[in-house]
């Protein structure tokens, strides 16, 4: 019998009306559905071949440039900007287009390649600060080698491409656009580039991670910051020795890291000028707070190791950290049962912060003497720098650069009228002071006797 008819049979049948009949196709029906996924589960298994690469892993880029350029013809495209940091101090900015997330496909010596790219909402790669990412290839056969020869390939040519042998790089930028609905135009893809092109950045911790802290700032000319002669490039010139030499430290077998601490005064430029030189080298600036309430040594440990590369930490006033809430009863009284970075905890941290990336802290206080001196030994600290309070030649300068139009001779006779009244003046009163006669070069020399009693009225 024919198997409508059977079915039709069936249908008159009164067992079949009573469900037997429904049952039974049921179970018929599930027992394809589970022999097809048995069917699909075997063939994936035994006929086809699958590379699953996480965003953490090396190759994870090798393999997505690799794709863009000789695989997929897709039109779904990530840009990715890249700095590089050249050995002779300069800085590159790439952009590297890559297949967006997503599914695609593209044909390897005659092998069609399926390029599956998923991002995670919820995990983040502590270290670079994006989205956890992974990205699977699956082909047909069992040939093992035809990801060996891709992923051999994406190395070669990413090696080849990369002009400078000891690069520093760093993925800060990552921005999606489909290259035809035009998600993102290509005018506004510059202009988000460009946003971060020429800012500093500048990141705080928060929990056990980096945050940025409000938006990119505009990068500080490291001339603004007027420190007196020789000593800007002093500084300058040693981190960019350091920056350009891991290998010095690797043949060394020497943690590739190096400390500075500014101390002086306050308002004699100690932070702006780390502002400035971060800006100068185009690393973006890490502050933390060692005073900060429910900073452990675990968490200060961590976050130093997750720091975003080319960045700067900066810790400042680390005297105030150990010194002053056992010092200052209430104090003492407000930090009771919290959690704080122990002195030691921060030695280990220092001494322990070793990676392949450069690793740079600047740490200032205005108070030399009440550092320990376990702090500021070489290894934790390799050089020290005292920010005094403003030089007759750095008084002068600041008011050049208020009043460039004015005779040379009026800022030397500022300087000296300044000196002249023997008292300390850091370089925040001079700028103050300034201030109140903007376009008044004159008054500002007539009165600058004034300097200190304006400054304390404000
Ligand atoms: P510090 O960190 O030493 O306490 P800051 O860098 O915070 O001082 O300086 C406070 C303010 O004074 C800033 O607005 C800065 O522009 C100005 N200033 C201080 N020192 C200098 C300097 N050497 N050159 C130019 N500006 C300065």
């Amino acid at each position: 019998m024919p198997l409508s008819e059977f079915l039709l049979s069936l249908k008159d049948n009164p067992y079949f009306g009573a469900g037997f009949g429904l049952v039974g196709v049921g179970a018929g029906l599930a027992v394809l559905r589970a022999g097809s996924q048995y069917g699909i589960m075997a063939f994936r298994r035994f006929c086809m071949i699958t590379l699953e690469v996480p965003s953490k892993d090396k190759s994870y880029q090798w393999l997505l440039q690799w794709i863009a350029a000789h695989g997929s013809k897709t039109q779904h495209l990530s840009a990715e900007t890249s700095f590089q940091q050249l050995e002779n101090g300069s800085v590159r900015t790439r952009f590297d287009f890559v297949p967006s997330p997503g599914t695609h496909f593209f044909n390897y010596k005659g092998n069609l390649i399926k390029v599956e790219r998923s991002r995670e909402k919820q995990i983040v790669d502590f270290s670079t600060g994006s989205p956890w990412e992974t990205v699977t290839l699956t082909a047909l056969g069992r040939n093992r080698q035809l990801y060996s020869h891709i992923l051999d390939e994406g190395e070669r040519e990413t090696e080849n491409s990369s002009q400078a042998p000891l690069e520093i790089q760093i993925l800060i930028c990552r921005l999606d656009f489909e290259t035809q609905s035009g998600l993102y135009s290509i005018g506004s893809r510059k202009m988000a580039l460009q946003k971060m092109e020429g800012k500093t950045i500048m990141y705080t911790a928060m929990g056990s991670e980096w945050r940025q802290f409000g938006y990119p700032r505009k990068r500080r000319p490291i001339d603004s910051v007027i420190l007196d002669r020789g000593i800007a490039e002093s500084i300058l010139s040693d981190v960019r020795e350091f920056i350009s030499n891991p290998q010095w430290y690797m043949d060394r077998g020497i943690p590739y890291r190096r400390g500075y601490l500014l101390y002086g005064p306050p308002g004699c430029g100690k932070s702006s000028f780390i502002t400035a030189l971060a800006g100068e080298l185009e690393y973006s600036i890490c502050v933390l707070n060692l005073s900060e309430r429910g900073l452990t040594d675990d968490r200060l440990n961590h976050l130093l190791s997750v720091a975003p590369q080319q960045s700067l930490i900066l810790l400042e006033d680390v005297d105030a950290a150990f010194v002053s809430r056992e010092e200052i009863p209430q104090m003492k009284a407000a930090y009771e049962g919290l959690s704080r970075v122990t002195f030691s905890g921060l030695l280990n941290t220092l001494d322990g912060v070793a990676s392949t990336e450069a690793r740079i802290v600047f740490m200032t206080t205005n108070y030399l003497e009440r550092l320990d001196p376990a702090l500021i030994r070489p290894g934790r600290v390799d050089m020290k720098v005292r920010i005094d309070h403003a030089t007759e030649y750095q008084v002068q300068q600041m008011f050049q650069r208020f009043y460039p139009e004015q005779p040379l001779a009026s800022s030397q006779e500022f300087a000296e009228r300044v000196a002249g009244e023997g008292k300390r003046v850091s370089m925040a009163q001079v700028q103050g002071y300034l201030m109140f006669y903007k376009s008044e070069p004159h008054a500002a020399l007539q009165n600058c006797h004034d300097l200190w009693s304006l400054y304390c009225v404000r």
